[in-house]
């Protein structure tokens, strides 16, 4: 393999690109707009700058926030140190250092749109703005508005969530969380360099309802939204069944981040998903021992085995924990209600914001540290069981 293209320079693209630069191939990276500030939190867990130190330790602007508050409808708020902080980039700076960071490992970055690809007997060739380019493989990093058909995730109305929002000139220390009645989403505050990121996820809300909750949350909140950058986007949120049927890899071809779905059905974070795709899909291109077949038989399994299992339990859970009910009320006012009295509650939802706890093992975690009622409405929680009126009554 001697040329690599890397279709769109997001997290994705651009951390792919570093890492296929530095094993040595020609890399180019195609992207329409470069940095830019996409709409995004642009919120990174603890688990991204673990794994990648660099997006802690550099001089690009960014917050680091240790307190959140987090809240629910009949709850209240609750407040929360983290243990580990969150680090919010403005998207516009975080890009722009990946990209910066691919060019210096070598690859070469171009600023055009890519209109489509075609399949030749061996690699591609590419259409773009600015002309006809040749590939031996593609990396798929286009995010989830992927215009190229046949390669990447194919959406479905129910594997996406609308997420919108306002950048605010305003700031504060603290990260707010806010649950609101029958959504399968939520409201985020997050402080960045010089302005808040405050916005909304939703699924299967249209995007009007969700700006008017929003609006609504604000004005509750005295947060000016009038006169403010007004942003929307689509967000990936797989289910079950886009899950089985994902398509990240074909004959020549990888998706990374959000082209290939890989978000968090429940959080919605994507980052450390698009660059650590980006990575594994890297990994795989410069192995030799595989053959075009087998490089996407590889990444699929490799995605499978780091964490797409994991989202895919997670798409299961998220129904219940943003509309679910538990003990009488909804899931996430128990929460709110769990964390203030238990501190080894507290600390499940500190790995949580952190990202270390995976989901495929909340299940047994939670179960360790309830007695014995409390275990049996939890595992018909995670079983969707109706609870049995026995445990009712002892409640
Ligand atoms: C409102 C909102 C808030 C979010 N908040 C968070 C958060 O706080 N933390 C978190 O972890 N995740 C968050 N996410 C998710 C996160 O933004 C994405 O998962 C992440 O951006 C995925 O990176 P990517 O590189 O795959 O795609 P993108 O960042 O979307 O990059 C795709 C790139 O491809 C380029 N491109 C597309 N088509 C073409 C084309 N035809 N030709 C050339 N270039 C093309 C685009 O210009 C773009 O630069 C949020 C998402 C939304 C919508």
């Amino acid at each position: 393999m001697k040329t690599v293209a890397v279709l769109g320079g997001g997290p994705a693209g651009a951390f792919a690109a570093e890492r296929l630069a530095e094993a040595g191939l020609k890399v180019v990276v195609f992207d329409e707009k470069l940095a830019w500030e996409k709409p995004c939190g642009g919120g990174l867990t603890f688990k991204a700058y673990n794994e990648y130190p660099f997006l802690i330790d550099n001089d690009t602007p960014k917050r680091l926030i240790r307190q959140t508050t987090i809240a629910a409808p009949k709850a209240g708020e609750v407040k929360m140190e983290l243990t580990h902080p969150l680090v919010i980039y403005s998207r516009m700076d975080l890009n722009r250092m990946l990209l910066e960071r691919a060019e210096r490992a070598g690859a070469f970055i171009e600023k055009t749109r890519v209109l489509g690809i075609d399949r030749r007997e061996s690699g591609w060739t590419l259409r773009t703005k600015n002309g006809m380019a040749d590939a031996d493989f593609c990396i798929v990093a286009t995010g989830a508005r992927n215009p190229l058909r046949g390669v990447g995730t194919e959406w479905s109305a129910t594997d996406t969530m609308s997420a919108l929002g306002y950048y605010v000139p305003a700031s504060q220390e603290h990260i707010d969380i806010q649950f609101l009645p029958q959504l399968e989403g939520y409201i985020w505050v997050f402080p960045r360099c010089g302005h808040l990121s405050v916005g909304i996820c939703g699924k299967g809300e249209p995007a009007q309802s969700l700006r008017a909750r929003l609006e609504q949350y604000m004005d509750e909140r005295g947060i000016a939204w009038k006169g403010s950058a007004f942003y929307s986007h689509m967000l990936p949120s797989l289910e079950s069944p886009g899950w089985k049927k994902n398509r990240v890899a074909g004959d020549g071809w990888m998706a990374v981040g959000d082209a290939g779905g890989l978000v968090d059905p429940i959080t919605g974070e994507g980052l450390y998903y698009a660059m650590r795709s980006g990575d594994l899909a890297s990994r795989v291109v410069v192995d030799d021992a595989h053959g075009l077949v087998e490089k996407a038989a590889a990444y699929r399994a490799l995605l499978r085995r780091e964490f797409a299992m994991d989202l895919e339990f997670a798409a299961v859970l998220a129904k219940r924990v943003f509309l679910g009910n538990f003990m009488f009320n909804a899931v996430p006012t128990r929460m709110i209600q769990f964390i203030r009295r238990s501190p080894r509650f507290r600390d499940l939802m500190q790995d949580l914001f952190s990202g270390t706890q995976p989901y495929l093992t909340l299940k047994s975690r939670l179960l360790r540290n309830l007695n014995g009622t409390l275990q049996e409405v939890l595992m018909n929680f995670f079983l969707n069981r109706v609870i049995p009126e026995r445990s009712r009554a002892s409640l």
